[in-house]
């Protein structure tokens, strides 16, 4: 949003200013870079591909590779098959990848080019694989682009060999590598083995080490995601973004799925580590019990300066239901409650949990626009607003506190790395929700009340 724009109160409209997402193939980009080796391809113009990649370099601050189909005009008018074709034969030949996930684009599903139809005569290497997935962007977001490449692992590659181990996928969701590794860390703490994808933990977290690796050694594997067909249980965390491959695996391999919320906040950690513990019959070891404790008692000590404030939070919808449901926990308002992405279920489920805990008057919407997000705010202040850094206009315009969460933060470092999931990610969720709103009691604050000690 320009800081140019008019005020809200001057402008009214229905149609979209500045909506609160971006488009579906940086959603696939991001999925296929959980495979380990993997080359997402885009098949389309070299500006998209260019624009999906320094997207997500900009967040996650690694550089994200990716192909491109380099449309021309020819391409344009004909059709791209052929630039399809050569890529793959070029790509495999010069760098080598174990999988290239096809993602469409605009352009090419505006030609309605049949990637199925010329994948089957494409010279694919023995030994490696295509996979693909449609993702014209005037459709859905990039959080629908990240849920059908996930769909798009499960039906390429999963396979049922007839019988079923004692293991659990996890498919985590449009979360950061940070939150892979803890989630794979939680896992591993309860004893039961994981199978987790897309998992771009040690691909987008990696250290420097002087020497560039094309494909660094995270990922889920090709054999994992093939084996994912003989897990007796799949976890689905976010429906948004994870439930249509679990639902895929169930269908096809039989493996029976659970949607769950992100494990953001202390609740929907809670669902996640007692849904593992009830199939398995594992016990949960004290030191996850430990770390419990340690939010309960964070809780406890800090309530009182967020207790009854008022927040606005927009971003993903997997990730505001989950936040949504820990600010109640904390005992704050959610006033405005907003994504990008379209789909009813973001408004059945936030409304459920707002009736739940008996607060009325919130304003909840789908497929929503931060311009009237900020109309909103403009007319009636909030305490606090929570999103990603397309937040900060609103915030310095209406002169709220900012935390930033969610999906993409352009103007921090460090978040990629750290979780907000599991209790680790509770506690420092409670830093910063509590930080933010003491800096501007501080900021505010009279001479005679400037209080050492808060
Ligand atoms: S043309 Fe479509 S796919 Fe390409 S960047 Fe724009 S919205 Fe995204």
């Amino acid at each position: 949003m320009p800081e140019s724009i008019p005020e809200p109160a001057a402008v009214h409209t229905t149609g979209k200013i500045n909506p609160a997402k971006t488009c579906q193939p940086i959603g696939a980009m991001y999925a296929a870079l959980g495979i380990h080796g993997c080359l997402p391809h885009s098949h389309g113009s070299q500006g998209c591909c260019a624009y999906h990649r320094m997207h997500l370099t900009r967040h996650f601050r690694d550089p994200v590779m990716a192909s491109s189909s380099s449309f021309t005009e020819g391409a344009s008018v004909f059709g791209g098959a052929a630039n399809l074709k050569t890529s793959i034969k070029n790509v495999f030949a010069i760098y080598n990848p174990e999988v290239i996930a096809v993602h469409t684009t605009c352009l090419s599903e505006t030609i309605g080019d049949d990637i199925p139809n010329i994948l089957k005569t494409a010279e694919i290497p023995e030994g490696k694989t295509v996979i693909h997935i449609n993702t014209p962007s005037y459709q859905g977001s990039h959080v629908t682009g990240f849920a059908g490449m996930c769909k798009a692992m499960v039906s390429y590659l999963s396979t049922s060999d007839g019988f079923q181990k004692d293991q659990v996928n996890v498919l985590p969701g449009f979360v950061n590598p940070g939150d892979m590794r803890e989630i794979r860390r939680i896992v591993n703490e309860l004893g039961v083995k994981l199978v987790m994808f897309p998992d771009t933990s040690g691909v987008l977290d990696t250290p420097l080490t002087g020497k560039y690796q094309m494909y660094p050694a995270g990922g889920a594997t090709v054999a994992e995601i093939r084996d994912s067909g003989n897990s007796s249980l799949t976890l689905a965390l976010g429906a948004f973004a994870s439930n249509d491959a679990a639902d895929l695996l169930q269908e096809k391999c039989g493996v029976t799925g659970i949607p769950l919320k992100l494990p953001i906040g202390l609740k929907a950690t809670d669902a996640f580590i007692m849904a593992i513990r009830d199939w398995f019959g594992v016990e949960v070891p004290a030191s996850l019990a430990t770390e419990r404790g340690q939010v309960v008692d964070t809780l406890i000590d800090t309530n009182i300066h967020y207790q009854g404030k008022t927040v606005a939070i927009f971003g993903d919808p997997d990730h505001v239901i989950a936040m949504t449901e820990f600010v109640l926990t904390l005992g704050m308002v959610p006033k405005y409650i907003l994504t990008g992405t379209p789909g009813k279920a973001f408004a059945t489920e936030i409304t459920k949990m707002l009736e739940e805990a008996g607060i009325t008057g919130s304003k909840v919407k789908a497929e929503g626009d931060l311009f009237e997000l900020r109309q909103w705010i403009h007319e009636e202040k909030v305490d606090l607003l929570i999103g990603t850094t397309y937040g900060k206009y609103i915030a310095r315009k209406e002169d709220i506190p900012l935390v930033r969460f969610g999906f993409p933060i352009l103007d921090r470092a460090v978040h990629p790395l750290m979780p907000v999931v599991g209790y680790r990610g509770c506690l420092r969720l409670i830093e910063q929700i509590s930080n933010a709103l003491l800096d501007r009691r501080d900021r505010d604050s009279l001479d005679e009340d400037y209080e050492l000690v808060l």
